[in-house]
């Protein structure tokens, strides 16, 4: 789950690192209150879950209570890589001297936490790592020892950070580091973490994303969820314990396990195809749930077939069959439906659904060929 800027940063000031001071908007004439209130330049940014705002205009210096409002009514009419900007954060303009990239982030492949910097921050980083990838220094934290003060030393020498600024940084690396555990965060971003000419250390940008996997113990954070922000059909599928994320293709797929799902819509593509979505349906996936699944497959106009690929262990087949007969009844699909059927009651699962009307398939080659050829040709 990725927050916005604004929450960001309040976890990070709550843990002691420095923000700018200032207020989320909804309006233009909010935004003109709080640069009122902070009394001298502001900077209005859009808060939306995409990066690159800075670029796309969406982050925009005032120099006074008018010009923001002004420069919050256009941001307010925005729409930045598909999103509508709702809120803007109106924060105290900082006069930067240097812009620092700070970062913890999960090393999948090292299996540890990974702490990335580079003195070349700001709204270039990605091309600062594609063609001066030596300008990026990564040090591995050890998860059972935590960062140790000596790492910090370290990255701070490494970019060349004037002495005058270890300290200050390693107090943020190190509650930066406090902030990522806590929340159970897979990326805790600072960029910019700027050097001001007043020569303070501050966190201008704040980017978090939170594993999903562990919402259940961060009930604060999960409450910080912006529906507005998701795609309709995932929040819709998470009401409903479905793991579902949206593709492009138009072939829809409903799996039971994440791995089988995975590997059919490899078998898909190797068929010509492209899924329209991974779909993992859960073990012992009951009638109600299937019937779910497959409303929320079906309302993505893209999709010209279905495959379903159930395994049957503890999911059992006649189960997902009555799933797929309950939501038949209800949402009338106009795509050709590809079904296969193995393990635990196949055999119910597959005369429950004779009358159907669906094409059957017996091996995972077999139905993704079927479903492939089915979405070329129609119905
Ligand atoms: P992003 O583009 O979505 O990463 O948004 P950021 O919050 O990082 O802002 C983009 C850029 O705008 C920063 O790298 C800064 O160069 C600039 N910027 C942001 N806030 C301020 C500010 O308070 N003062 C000044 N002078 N520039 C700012
Ligand atoms: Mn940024």
């Amino acid at each position: 789950m990725k927050l916005h800027e604004y929450q960001s940063k309040n976890i990070f000031s709550k843990f002691g690192i420095p923000i700018p001071k200032g207020r989320v908007a909804t309006t233009a004439g909010e935004a003109r209150q709080i640069a009122e209130e902070l009394n001298g330049r502001v900077v209005i940014k859009s808060q939306v879950l995409v990066g690159g705002r800075g670029k796309a205009g969406g982050v925009k210096v005032a120099k006074d209570p008018q010009e923001a409002e002004q420069l919050a009514t256009q941001i307010l009419g925005m729409e930045i890589k598909g999103l509508p900007v709702r809120k803007v954060l109106v924060d105290e303009a900082a006069a930067i001297d240097q812009e620092i990239y700070f970062a913890i982030t999960n090393d999948r492949a090292a299996k540890k936490p990974v702490m990335i910097a580079s003195a070349a921050g700001g709204i270039d980083i990605e091309e600062v790592a594609a063609k001066t990838p030596e300008k990026i220094i990564k040090i591995h934290i050890d998860p059972l020892l935590g960062l140790r003060e000596y790492q910090s030393r370290d990255i701070a020498a490494s970019m060349d950070l004037p002495r005058e600024y270890w300290r200050d940084f390693s107090k943020i690396a190190a509650n930066l580091w406090k902030v990522y555990q806590a929340t159970d965060a897979t990326l805790a971003e600072i960029n910019p973490l700027v050097i001001t000419k007043d020569k303070r250390m501050i966190a201008l940008d704040g980017k978090m994303i939170i594993d999903d996997n562990a919402l259940y113990r961060q009930a604060e954070l999960a409450e910080m969820r912006d529906i507005d922000e998701e795609v309709p059909a995932e929040t819709e599928a998470r009401k409903y314990g479905l793991s579902f994320i949206k593709l492009d293709g138009d072939i829809g797929c409903m799996v039971n396990g994440a791995g089988l799902a995975m590997t059919s819509m490899d078998v898909i593509k190797l068929f010509g195809g492209e899924p329209a979505n991974f779909l993992d349906v859960g073990g012992g996936a009951g009638a109600e749930k299937v019937a779910a699944a497959m409303r929320i497959i079906l309302s993505d106009p893209n999709v010209k077939a279905v495959l379903y690929n159930i395994f049957g262990g503890i999911t059992r087949c006649d189960e997902v069959a009555r799933g797929i007969l309950t939501a038949m009844g209800e949402v009338k699909p106009k795509v050709p439906m590809v079904v296969r059927l193995v393990g635990t009651n196949a055999e119910e699962g597959r005369k429950l659904l004779e009358n159907a009307n669906m094409i059957t398939a017996e091996t995972l080659a077999d139905a993704a060929r079927k479903a492939v050829e089915a979405a070329k040709k129609g119905m």
